[in-house]
């Protein structure tokens, strides 16, 4: 089967902005020059077609990211939404991944934002290469070059306009190309004067784009002290390769709502963004030896790809969008999860429209694919050709840091409640949901106030369940701050078959954000091999349930030395009792202490009422990290607890009549001041 697309005419990107900065608007127009849509959607009407969940349609954000397929000049662009919102992170993250390039929309009022410096950072993370629109050109008090040297300093990054406005605000009538030395006239403009105008913009700035270049590029800056005049071609070629290399993004202009500039940056989609093949081959590891595997980008090779997003389709099931790397697979093919060790087997597979789904029979090398059929395939996870392990590095998220308590309205609605939530929860894995035998309580988890708010009325609409939801609680955690040895002991011996567990287990404590450390020391049998992972699960379940105040102990390394067993009364339930009963007893002797979420909040308000805005800061225990102030706009960044952030959108909001706008994202667990212990552990009913 030969492909439809070669390689090299593939575009796999995002589209990253700040909330409001026009991406959906830009999608629209993105597929309606492509032909995918024939009705343009508007945000402001609700009608969009990325965004397809009912309440993103009523909050106006794109939540979830949804893959959509379009062509431009021959070239294949797929196109991954990713949201805005920072409690929505990690859908952000597990999208950068699977792309090769982006397009960061950015307001050319508000300029660079502090969300979109927040995605920037993670893209230089996954090394995405990039290149920049400025929207809203229309708008008063739109500055597009404000805007370029904000991305500059910002993000610090070598901005390169490749186009100026010409004209802004009501005013904006054109773009002038600098690349093709061309001023462009919007159609419905007076011509001749502003082609003047333009040609004026040009001789400056087209001069800037090439001495740039020559900074960079050998051959340009040879033509450029010879005197040449540089092609267009040669130019793009310079570009390309600079924008690939993440050494240069290109900027352009215009304003998606009023259909300008859009097709400017179709061309620029497919001339600067890499394909498949001008990114590095992805590396994994074979998971039998632990050996470095190289897949390069080719349908030759053995088929490998990453799951990076679940969804359930009320008409389809579960579908899984896969990122093939190598190789290519068939529908109704056997595939192997490297990463849980099963095989499973692929049903139908999907290219994904924004309004339709087309069935496909293979998925080649750099597609974007949606199958359904995967049982058991949960986000981040490797699938390959069953006979050719290699593992990709899992998408890592962030754990949750704010928990509500939740119930069904009606009784009869608790089956379908936990069915929904486990759905959300597969879904989502930023999203947990734990069942508190205590206190008989359903309890969910997520990434901010926000995060959870969405979750419930997806519930409602979806599922159609009426839910109760208590307030939302800080995910405290424990640790400990002393090494201990602890010995558990689980012995029942009264007639018949008893039981017979028993451990000696060292607990440390491990540096901040390791997490939970099992190692098994055990030499010479003291106990049989078929009982460690027992132990391990009494281990995990003692730890889960706290030593304190009852929170999840984290941070700390168990180490199994020692024990002993019975012939015939020993059982895995006798050393995972051992196991639970020794941690709990060493936890206590351990100096426990209780571990809060840390935020960090970045503020951005005119500089009027910064003072204010401090004072709220410093009475919810904030530490301030820097203030910048530029041009009558602050920014302060800070680390605030999470328990001290409720309520804080609204008293930003009254503080700065709603001018200030602020981010706020996970940053680092961190010990709960004494009296703040105190006070908790007597919430919890609980005492030293
Ligand atoms: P998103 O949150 O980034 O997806 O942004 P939207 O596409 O939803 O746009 C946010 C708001 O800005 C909507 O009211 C749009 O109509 C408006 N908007 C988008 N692009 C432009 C533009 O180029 N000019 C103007 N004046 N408004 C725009």
């Amino acid at each position: 089967m030969s492909r439809t697309f070669p390689l090299e005419k593939i575009r796999n990107i995002g589209i990253i902005a700040h909330i409001d900065a026009g991406k959906t608007t830009a999608t629209e127009m993105i597929l309606h020059h492509t032909g995918r849509t024939y009705k343009i959607g508007s945000v402001d009407e609700g009608t969009a077609v990325m965004d397809w969940m009912e309440q993103e349609k009523e909050r106006g954000i794109t939540i979830t990211a949804a893959a959509t397929t379009c062509q431009w000049r021959e070239h294949r662009i797929n196109i991954i939404d990713t949201p805005g919102h920072v409690d929505f992170t990690a859908e952000v993250e597990r999208s950068l991944r699977v792309l090769d390039g982006g397009v960061v929309i950015f307001d050319g009022v508000a300029g660079v934002e502090a969300q979109s410096e927040a995605v920037w950072r993670q893209a230089n993370k996954y090394g995405v290469a990039r290149i920049c629109f400025v929207n809203k050109m229309d708008r008063v008090g739109a500055d597009f070059y404000h805007t370029v040297t904000m991305i500059k300093e910002r993000l610090r990054c070598k901005a390169l306009p490749i186009q100026v406005p010409l004209g802004s605000e009501k005013d904006f009538r054109g773009i002038v190309d600098l690349m093709e030395n061309k001023v462009i006239v919007f159609p419905d403009e007076a011509e001749s004067a502003s082609i003047e105008e333009g040609k004026t913009l040009l001789a400056k700035h087209r001069q800037a784009l090439i001495e740039n270049l020559a900074e960079l590029d050998e051959q340009i800056m040879m033509s450029y002290l010879d005197g040449k005049e540089l092609s267009a071609s040669e130019i793009k070629a310079a570009i390309r390769k600079l924008t690939i290399s993440s050494r240069v993004v290109p900027i352009l202009c215009g304003s998606a709502l009023r259909d300008k500039g859009i097709e400017f940056l179709l061309d620029a989609i497919v001339d600067y963004l890499p394909s498949p093949l001008d990114i590095p081959p992805v590396a994994g590891t074979n998971p039998e030896t632990g050996e470095k595997v190289i897949r390069l980008a080719s349908d030759d090779e053995p088929f490998s790809s990453l799951a990076f997003k679940t969804v359930f389709d009320p008409f389809m099931g579960r579908l899984v969008y896969l990122r093939v790397y190598s190789g290519k697979i068939k529908a109704g093919a056997q595939v192997l999860n490297v990463t849980t060790g099963r095989k499973e087997r692929l049903g139908k597979l999907y290219v994904m429209h924004a309004d339709h789904r087309e069935e496909i029979d293979y998925a080649d090398t750099g597609s974007i694919v949606a199958t359904v059929g995967l049982k058991t395939t949960s986000t981040g996870d490797t699938l390959c050709e069953p006979t050719k392990p290699v593992l990709f590095e899992a998408i890592r998220f962030a754990e949750p840091v704010l928990s509500m308590a939740v119930e069904p309205k009606s009784k009869l609605d608790q089956d379908k409640l936990d069915d929904a939530l486990a759905k959300l929860a597969m879904e989502d894995p930023t999203f947990k949901v734990y069942y508190d035998k205590e206190t008989g309580q359903t309890l969910i988890s997520g990434m901010g106030e926000l995060h959870l708010e969405v979750l419930m009325e997806r519930i409602y609409r979806e599922y159609g369940i009426k839910v109760n939801a208590g307030k939302p609680q800080v995910a405290y955690k424990e640790t400990i701050t002393v090494p201990v040895e602890s010995e558990g002991k689980f012995i029942r011996q009264s007639g018949g078959k008893g039981q017979y567990g028993h451990v000696w287990l060292k607990i440390e404590p491990d540096t901040r954000g390791s997490g939970f450390k099992f190692r098994d020391e055990i030499r010479g049998g003291a106990i049989p091999r078929e009982f460690i992972p027992a132990v391990e699960a009494g281990v995990k379940s003692a730890l889960q349930g706290g030593g304190l105040a009852g929170y999840p102990v984290i941070d700390v390394k168990v180490t199994l030395y020692d024990g002993s067993f019975h012939e015939v009364d020993s059982s895995d339930v006798a050393f995972k009792m051992a196991a639970f009963m020794a941690v709990r007893d060493g936890l206590e002797k351990a100096n426990p202490i209780i571990l809060e979420p840390i935020m960090e909040v970045e503020i951005t308000t005119p500089g009027e009422f910064l003072g204010d805005i401090i004072g709220d800061l410093n009475a919810r225990r904030a530490h301030i990290e820097g203030i910048e102030t530029r041009e009558e706009v602050s920014n302060i960044r800070c680390l605030v607890p999470l328990a001290e952030t409720f309520g804080f959108a609204g008293d930003l909001r009254s503080l700065s009549q709603g001018r200030a706008s602020y981010t706020m994202q996970f940053h680092h667990y961190e010990e709960l001041p004494q009296n703040l212990t105190e006070q908790l552990m007597a919430k919890m009913g609980r005492t030293r």
